[in-house]
């Protein structure tokens, strides 16, 4: 099955809203094996949209038309759809309900135009919605095409995408019934790095396919999603295929789906039984607060010190003379937190966040510690970008630190 993309909305041509859902759109039919070869914007025009969806009609089996669902004047995909087809538009009574319900729930008056989005073309089927309140269509149409129409708002869309679109679109194409995915997590080297180390995998990709997705400072996800005639095939071939991934990228992999960093040193603190205790300068409470967004944090998280002052630093961590932003004070505030809170491990950030440099360092100059069973490590390190960027990496460069080093001494 070939499917376009549609995406309505005046406010896209005027470039006041950026295009994300047809772009979401695509990568998603890519990974369900569906080829997508165009992608159109056209303004909320009754006329432009009906020709766009035609043309489309003309090339491809399958249209995604996202957007123009609402209730107002301007939202014209409904009927749009309904010329094509060739067929009016009746208000379907128990998508009516819905909507009513819907504001009745929320204690809103009800203004009669939203009604209209319970107006269904003759032959087509609706998406039943559970997020806002204009429901989707499935439109078959002559020829043995099919439209689907979903809402402009993107949470709304990408949630009837993945709920019945996508597999609507996938039982087209006859080829299988399930698509799985599963996300693996790394940490710690570029893009560029890692598909490398499984270009051969990823050449040789068909079922499962391979995916990067670069995730700013969260690293980058690589995506396996698998086709099966059923679900249990589907995971079977994803298994096989994230065993392969990971004998190669090894501990890079700090998860999969939606674990984050603070949850991989989570389980590991928990399976060695440690306590944490964190120092934190330049990081200034970044490094506690994603720990402390872990359920359970009580059971391994001692505390936190934000010492940012030299004196603090030296009073309460006991970091001695000389310039804070070092190794000697990036061990000692690691050292010393760890024994001011009782915790068998310690973790330190200090550094140059920038705008401008300091004690002489460059900014993005860091020095991490990390203080476990008597002694203390230090990694130093020039992170990019602004402020903003330094400390958000500062925070999660800590995080892997700790978790690889927790990591090896299980080896
Ligand atoms: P609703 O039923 O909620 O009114 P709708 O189907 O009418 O949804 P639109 O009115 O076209 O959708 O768009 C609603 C909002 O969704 C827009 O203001 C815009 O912020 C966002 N949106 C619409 N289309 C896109 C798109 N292609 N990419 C990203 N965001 C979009
Ligand atoms: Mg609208």
């Amino acid at each position: 099955v070939r499917c376009e993309v549609v995406a309505v909305g005046t406010e896209l041509l005027l470039g006041q809203v950026v295009d994300t859902n047809s772009a979401w759109i695509g990568e998603q039919l890519a990974l369900a094996g569906i080829d997508c070869l165009l992608q159109v914007k056209v303004g909320d025009n009754h006329d432009r949209v009906v020709a766009a969806l035609r043309e489309a009609l003309s090339r491809a089996e399958a249209v995604v038309v996202c957007g123009g669902l609402g209730p107002t004047q301007d939202d014209i995909t409904r009927e749009a759809i309904a010329e094509l087809m060739g067929v009016p538009l009746v208000r379907d009574p128990v998508v009516a309900e819905v909507i009513t319900s819907l504001f009745a729930a929320r204690g809103r008056a009800m203004a009669a135009n939203n009604l209209r989005q319970a107006d269904v073309p003759v032959g087509a089927s609706v998406i039943p919605q559970v997020m806002g309140t204009a429901p989707g269509l499935i439109c078959p149409v002559a020829g043995g095409g099919v439209v689907y129409a979903v809402p402009g708002v993107p949470r709304e869309m990408r949630e009837m995408m993945e709920r019945a679109v996508l597999p609507d679109l996938v039982r087209r194409s006859g080829a299988a019934a399930t698509i799985v995915s599963r996300t693996l997590r790394t940490w710690g080297v570029a893009e560029s790095t890692l598909a490398e180390l499984i270009a051969d995998r990823v050449d040789a990709q068909t079922n499962p396919t391979i995916a990067f997705l670069a995730s700013g400072i969260e690293g980058i996800k690589v995506r396996l999603t698998a086709k099966a005639a059923d679900r249990a095939s589907a995971l079977a071939l994803l298994e096989a295929e994230e065993a392969v991934l990971r004998s190669r990228l090894g501990s890079l992999v700090f998860g999969v789906d939606e674990t984050s960093m603070e949850d991989a040193v989570a389980s590991l603190l928990v399976r060695d039984g440690l306590t944490l205790a964190v120092a934190e300068s330049l990081t200034g409470g970044l490094v506690a607060a994603r720990l402390v967004s872990v359920p359970g944090a009580s059971g391994w998280l001692r505390g936190a010190v934000v010492a940012y002052a030299g004196d603090v630093k030296a009073s309460l961590l006991g970091v001695g003379d000389g310039p804070v932003v070092s190794a000697a004070a990036a061990s000692s505030m690691a050292e010393g937190v760890a024994k001011l809170l009782g915790a068998d491990v310690g973790l330190s950030t200090t550094g140059v966040a920038g705008p401008s440099e300091q004690e002489g360092q460059p900014v993005g100059t860091v020095f991490l510690g990390l203080w476990l069973d008597g002694s203390s490590s230090v990694v130093s390190t020039r992170l990019p970008g602004d402020r903003e960027q330094v400390r958000q990496f500062a925070t999660i460069t800590v995080l892997n630190g700790l978790r690889l080093r927790l990591l090896e001494g299980a080896a």
